[in-house]
């Protein structure tokens, strides 16, 4: 199986650019915000304080997570309820940052992701897939833009989605999760020392996704050597 890891922090565009890549690749995408989302939303809805370890932890037996396809489109199931939309909204963001903060979440859905890489060819996002959940990738990429850039992206995204938010609290919400992600103990966020940097800020979408398919397509083929 071939594994592509791809990390970098919120917003870098990771999941557009992966996915495009993958569906072009033909790897499977996996969004692995989406389970860290997950927990944070049932975290949230069972009114625990998301910055407990032990409120959080004493939840995980009762989650059951699952990714599906369905027409090649990564969906998110707690259960039988399929949350994919609703892990999007802003509170469920911050939500996951800090849940995503708990060795015991970061345990609780390690096996999870490897055995979704031990079963399929994937380009797998987050930010510890190059460190930690897939250190044996043939591919690790980080990708990255400036925090202003990326806040730029996530409010057209958030506008169009009709959320009433400014650029300055996008940004400020950006610069929170960055700085949760590089200064939590547990998996923080981190360039491997055998992945690539592509710094996106420069780039459009489409400038984007080509660099990383050609990373993908140089990187896998030293691999194979
Ligand atoms: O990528 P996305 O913004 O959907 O991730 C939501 C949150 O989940 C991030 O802010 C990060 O704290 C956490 N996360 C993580 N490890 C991953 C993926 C996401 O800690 N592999």
């Amino acid at each position: 199986m071939i594994a592509v890891a791809i990390d970098g922090p919120s917003g870098a565009g990771k999941s557009t650019i992966a996915r495009t890549a993958a569906a072009r690749l033909g790897y499977l995408y996996i969004d692995t915000g989406a389970l860290y989302r997950s927990i944070g939303l049932y975290a949230l809805r069972k009114g625990a304080d998301t910055r407990d370890a032990a409120q959080v932890g004493a939840l995980l037996p009762e989650i059951h997570l699952s990714l599906r396809h369905e027409n090649g489109v990564q969906q998110v199931y707690l259960g039988e309820e399929n949350v994919s939309e609703e892990i999007r909204r802003p509170a469920v963001s911050m939500a996951a940052s800090h849940v995503s903060a708990h060795p015991a979440v970061r345990q609780f859905l390690l096996e999870l992701q490897r055995s979704i890489a031990r079963e399929n060819n994937v380009i797998m996002d987050g930010r510890d897939i190059g460190t930690v959940v897939l250190p044996d990738a043939q591919v690790k990429i980080f990708l990255t833009a400036s925090a202003r850039e990326r806040a730029r992206r996530r409010l057209l995204e958030l506008q169009q989605k009709g959320e009433p938010v400014t650029f300055e609290e996008v940004l400020r919400d950006i610069e929170q999760r960055d700085y949760n992600d590089t200064h939590r103990a547990a998996a923080p966020l981190r360039q491997a020392e055998d992945a690539v940097l592509a710094d996106t800020s420069d780039l459009d979408l489409e400038g984007s996704i080509a660099l990383v398919e050609r990373i993908i397509r140089e990187k896998g083929q030293e691999g194979t050597k």
